[in-house]
């Protein structure tokens, strides 16, 4: 087996992303032996498919905002919900943001001081 690069496709709804996928081809056979990282290259290809053909956010769009917001993964979930450790699931990958959620994070990424708003509301609760 050598290693290569060859393009590939990720498939999600109907919608195709081209890859290219690194792994170990065989040179008289189709198989193909992909690695730890090789996978991720395709799963992350996928989660950034997803995101776009579903309008939501990859884990490090929600991680991006939510820096741009100055608040822990903690304080995130706690003043803009989806559970007590909502944020470290979507960071991870772990958890899927809602089509809500990442409407709320496009509005805050567009006026970052508006989370000053639901943080007054949480502190006079
Ligand atoms: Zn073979």
């Amino acid at each position: 087996m050598i290693r290569d690069e060859r393009p590939d496709e990720v498939v999600y709804k109907g919608s195709i992303m081209q890859i290219e996928q690194p792994g170990w081809y065989c040179q008289s056979c189709e198989e193909v032996v992909l690695d730890g990282p090789d996978s991720a290259v395709a799963e992350e290809a996928f989660v950034r498919l997803k995101a776009d053909v579903d309008n939501l956010l990859t884990p490090q769009e929600v991680a991006l905002i939510r820096k741009k917001l100055k608040i822990s993964q903690r304080k995130a979930s706690a003043l803009l919900g989806g559970g007590p450790r909502s944020f470290q699931k979507y960071e991870s990958g772990t958890g899927w943001v809602t089509r809500s959620m990442a409407n709320l994070l496009r509005l805050l990424d567009s006026d970052p001081n508006r989370i000053n708003e639901l943080e007054a509301a949480h502190e006079g609760r």
